[in-house]
C-alpha cells in the first residue's frame, strides 16, 4: 500500500512516527501517516488496529481528556 521508497515503517514498528504524513489537520490537532497511524499533536497515537498509544511527551494527560481536546477544536 505504501508508495514510498524506502517504504514507511509499519504501524507496529518503533519508528512508526517516521512514516510520511499523507493527511494533516493541524487546526484539529491530528495527522494521518502513510502507515495508517493517526498522530495527535500531544504525541498520542491511534493505530490502524484500534490500539491507542498514550501521549509520550512529559505531560500526563489521560486519553479521555485527549479525545475531548480534539473534539472541541474550533471548526475553522
Ligand atoms: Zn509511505
Amino acid at each position: 500500500m505504501c508508495p514510498h521508497t524506502p517504504p514507511c515503517p509499519e504501524p507496529k514498528a518503533p519508528d512508526r512516527e517516521a512514516a510520511k504524513t499523507i493527511i494533516s489537520h493541524p487546526e484539529q490537532g491530528w495527522s494521518l501517516l502513510c502507515n495508517g497511524v493517526v498522530m495527535f499533536e500531544d504525541t498520542g497515537e491511534l493505530l490502524p488496529d484500534g490500539n491507542c498509544i498514550a501521549p509520550h511527551r512529559p505531560t500526563d494527560l489521560k486519553l479521555d481528556l485527549h479525545v475531548t481536546a480534539v473534539k472541541r477544536s474550533p471548526a475553522a
